[in-house]
């Protein structure tokens, strides 16, 4: 299985858990949002790739925001 949700250890949101490319798991916002490439917002592909994009409602790529990136929690979450 390659993705999962979960709650945030941090913040207690849903997130879901993405495998990596590197194996590592990601933690992202459960929303998936449309972009196109180039631009200055990381992106996690279902796939487990990062891609730099920019959102664009009919956009080709699909993918989610780190939840590093939004949780409030976010310095312990490191740490933790
Ligand atoms: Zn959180």
């Amino acid at each position: 299985m390659k993705q999962w949700m979960a709650n945030c250890r941090g913040c207690g949101k849903l997130i879901v858990w993405t495998k990596m490319q590197s194996g590592r798991p990601m933690p992202c916002d459960p929303e998936i949002i449309r972009f196109t490439k180039g631009g200055t917002q990381a992106y996690v592909t279902p796939d487990g790739f990062v891609i730099h994009g920019t959102p664009k409602q009919d956009g080709e790529l699909m993918g989610y925001i780190s939840h590093f990136a939004t949780c409030p929690k976010a310095n312990g979450f490191r740490k933790g």
